[in-house]
């Protein structure tokens, strides 16, 4: 009998296009692959359209689910948001911090989903850790567990 292994999926990735890593996309579909993930998800820092590179690259690998996401800074943290195509992100929160609250409120309208990224991290200097939790924890759902 053999034990069921279950999907893996890296769900919070970034690239040389996020500012916050000098891989290039193609690097880290290998990668991926060499790490025996099922798929990943790009989030670039406030834009969808940075990670158009890897729409392009997927059909290369068809053995990994290559999905894109975005990652929004808010006044209460940094939020992960998947499932929404929205064009506005760059012009949203590029310049300034997202209510969180109403990100929340936004992704939901769309019909995407919006989780906390690396709790305990992203923590604005002005919230306190309490507050924190306490918004992220109305409705969301905790799904970003495990980090490097
Ligand atoms: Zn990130």
């Amino acid at each position: 009998m053999t034990k069921k292994r279950g999907f893996r999926i890296d769900l919070h990735v970034h690239s040389m296009y996020s500012g916050e890593s000098l891989a290039e996309p193609r690097d880290i579909l290998d990668a991926a692959l060499e790490r025996g993930l099922d798929g990943i998800c790009i989030t670039e820092h406030h834009s969808l359209y940075a990670s158009r590179p890897f729409d392009e690259l997927k059909r290369e690998y068809p053995s990994l689910v290559v999905l894109r996401g975005v990652e929004i800074s808010t006044d209460s943290g940094h939020m992960l948001v998947y499932g929404v195509e929205d064009t506005e992100w760059d012009d949203w929160g590029k310049n300034r911090l997202v209510n969180g609250q109403e990100l929340i409120d936004r992704v939901r309208k769309l019909g995407g989903i919006a989780i906390p990224a690396h709790r305990g991290r992203s923590w604005p200097a002005q919230a306190t850790r309490k507050a924190c939790i306490s918004r992220w924890t109305r409705g969301l759902p905790p799904l970003e567990i495990l980090q490097p």
